[in-house]
């Protein structure tokens, strides 16, 4: 089953009860945006989905191809085709971002007890696969060339993590739309990239968390779930996005409010 089935989770930062008892189904096929407002949990769920250490599951599972994946390490979940694209990678010093991409399918294709040579890609077919990501994604070719401790702008940034999922075909893409917010550019880099690869790969899963209205106008959900102080407490089609834009997350607060 390669839905991403979210039962009852509750997570502690730092002592404190931050996800309490969170249920969730991302179908697998499907595009579905969390929303949610400030200090609801998103990130914090983006962030114990993969892996982080700072994040401690206090109870429920997360269930992905039969594997409670809370089980796993990061490596392993990845491995599973699950990809959290806000993770960019730290500087590295003379490394080039087609050598960092092409690190990143080799440790996806590493298998224990193999000699990593042998489950490496072949560099003319990663060549060429890059080459084809890169003309559907519109990245200029001079761009991978340049090295990852250059200074690349947001935009910039989220290009290389739209290439990097592209080239590593997850079947469960998970995004978070950080606070720092994108500006409209990035937006755009964002979201195309998101639905050429879906629109290539439309059996993959897609979780889209965001505390905008506006990435959805470009991302079209076909399920939302709106997240407040912990767990989900509303869920529907695209209309509850629009709703949301048009009254803000107060009205829902309050329905939540009135039924405790
Ligand atoms: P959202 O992404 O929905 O804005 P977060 O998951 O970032 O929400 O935060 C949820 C709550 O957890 C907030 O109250 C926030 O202050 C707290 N929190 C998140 N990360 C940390 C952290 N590293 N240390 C302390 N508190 C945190
Ligand atoms: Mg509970
Ligand atoms: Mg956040």
């Amino acid at each position: 089953n390669s839905d991403l089935v979210i039962k009852d989770l509750h997570v502690n930062v730092e002592d404190k009860e931050i996800l309490k008892g969170l249920n969730l189904t991302v179908k697998a096929g499907a595009i579905h945006a969390i929303m949610g407002p400030n200090g609801s949990g998103k990130s914090t769920l983006a962030y114990t989905l993969m892996g982080h250490p700072g994040y401690t599951v206090t109870g429920g599972e997360v269930w992905y191809k039969d594997q409670n994946i809370l089980e796993l390490d990061a490596d392993e979940r990845a491995k599973l085709g699950a990809f959290l694209a806000f993770q960019y990678p730290v500087a590295i010093p003379g490394v080039t971002v087609a050598n960092f991409l092409r690190s990143a399918i080799n440790a996806h294709r590493a298998e224990e007890g193999k000699d990593p040579k042998s489950t490496a890609i072949p560099v003319a077919q990663f060549r060429k696969e890059l080459r084809e990501k890169m003309a559907t994604l519109e990245i200029d070719e001079s761009f991978v060339r340049r090295y990852l401790n250059e200074g690349f702008s947001g935009g910039e940034k989220k290009r290389i993590e739209i290439l990097q999922m592209a080239m590593l075909k997850p079947t469960m893409a998970i995004m978070d739309e950080t606070d720092s917010g994108l500006d409209i550019d990035a937006l755009r880099i964002v979201s195309q990239g998101v639905n050429t690869l879906y629109g290539q790969q439309p059996e993959m899963g897609v979780l889209v968390i965001t505390h905008y209205q506006r990435l959805l106008n470009y991302i079209k959900p076909h399920f939302v779930s709106v997240l407040m102080n912990g767990r989900v407490v509303r869920e529907g089609g695209p209309e509850l996005a629009l709703e949301l834009e048009e009254k803000g997350y107060d009205f829902i607060r309050e329905e939540v409010g009135s039924q405790q």
